[in-house]
């Protein structure tokens, strides 16, 4: 494994699950809308498709969710399936490499169960077109034999709701999408809402917290619960050792230092991408791929990743060129502007 890959890999302000969230993770998820915090138009929204579903005695309609890793895709869909009473099974786009394999999830499924299906920008085209018949008619067109003796049976399945995760909705095949009686956009969360995310977390995990201190951390969290999780646990670790548990704004802000996150949530990858954009090309424009090339990072990570929420603060900005640094950017980085000219899309 490269330098680069490792610090990924290790790279706390990670929006990705990592296998340290481990358990902990699992305990701080809502289980109901209530419990919910911020996303106010989705949650309003599925109160009232829930509620309407109920009412009718029906599953509720296949919901597709998208947005950035970490801001609570999982958990809504587990949301949904506890507002609704019924049961749900987890699985993701490789995951389903064959037919047989999302045959045998279709046929488990209770009556109104949820399937959740991650990353189903994944899935391949042969498990898509088996999808198609399930979504819409809740029935498998399953193909028995080989060669002129095959022959295609219908299968009936109890209905259900297949709730569709994804990070890149435009990777979606348009029939695909077109079978999601709702689509939900998932924002990056406001440093307000991150800090009552913060609390409530502290809360179960038992840790004193003032408010102050849980701004600090929400502030640096680049708008992601998950990793406003993880940085609440690490600073609980430096508080356990320098003040008896206790988070204050001071402990916070030594423990954030230490761990390398700035006021604004930027670590070394994000710095290292500012600053080639800036020293190597001018402050743009560069196309994501040169830049993604140029610090060992794969374009899709830049993009999925570190991308949206230095777009969301106003560090770089796209243009049909590619990405160009922003004023505030090099601000940040106490960087001069060589001359102009590379500003002037702005
Ligand atoms: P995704 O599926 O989008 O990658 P998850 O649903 O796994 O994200 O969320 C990551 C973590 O963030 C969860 O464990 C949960 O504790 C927390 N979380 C996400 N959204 C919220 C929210 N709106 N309110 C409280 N906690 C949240």
């Amino acid at each position: 494994m490269s330098e680069i890959e490792m610090n990924f890999e290790n790279r706390i302000l990670s929006p990705e699950f990592s296998s340290s969230d481990g358990e902990i993770d699992y305990s701080l998820r809502p289980k109901f809308l209530d419990e919910y915090i911020g996303q106010e138009k989705v949650k309003e929204n599925l109160k009232v498709f829930i509620q309407a579903a109920k009412k009718r005695g029906e599953s509720l309609d296949h919901v597709l969710l998208y947005g950035p890793p970490g801001l609570g895709k999982t958990t809504l869909a587990g949301i949904i399936a506890n507002e609704m009473g019924v049961d749900m099974r987890i699985t993701s786009g490789p995951a389903i490499e064959r037919p047989g394999d999302l045959a045998a999830l279709l046929t488990n499924l209770g009556p109104g169960d949820v399937l959740f299906i991650d990353e189903i920008h994944r899935l391949s085209r042969t498990v898509e077109e088996v999808l198609y018949p399930s979504m819409e008619d809740y029935a498998l067109d399953i193909i028995i034999g080989k060669g002129p003796s095959a022959r295609s049976i219908r299968l009936d399945l109890q209905r259900f709701t297949l709730i569709g995760a994804t990070t890149r909705a435009g990777q979606l095949s348009g029939p695909l999408r077109d079978r999601f009686g709702v689509v939900f956009r998932l924002e990056i969360y406001s440093p307000q809402e991150l800090a009552c995310i913060v609390h409530r977390s502290a809360n179960i995990l038992d840790i004193k917290i003032y408010d102050d201190a849980a701004l600090e951390i929400a502030s640096r969290s680049r708008g992601t619960p998950r990793i406003a999780n993880r940085l609440l646990k690490r600073v609980r670790d430096f508080a356990e050792v320098i003040n008896k548990g206790e988070i204050t704004l001071e402990v916070a802000q030594n423990a954030l230092a230490r761990l390398g996150v700035d006021e604004l949530g930027l670590d070394s990858i994000d710095r290292r991408m500012l600053e080639t954009m800036i020293k190597v090309y001018g402050g743009g424009p560069v196309g994501l791929e040169t830049l993604a090339a140029s610090i060992g990072e794969e374009a899709i990570t830049l993009e999925d990743v570190y991308e949206p929420y230095l777009l969301q603060i106003g560090f770089i900005s796209r243009t049909p060129r590619g990405r160009c640094a922003t004023p505030s950017a090099y601000k940040h980085l106490g960087l001069e502007r060589q001359g102009q000219q590379s500003l002037d899309s702005f």
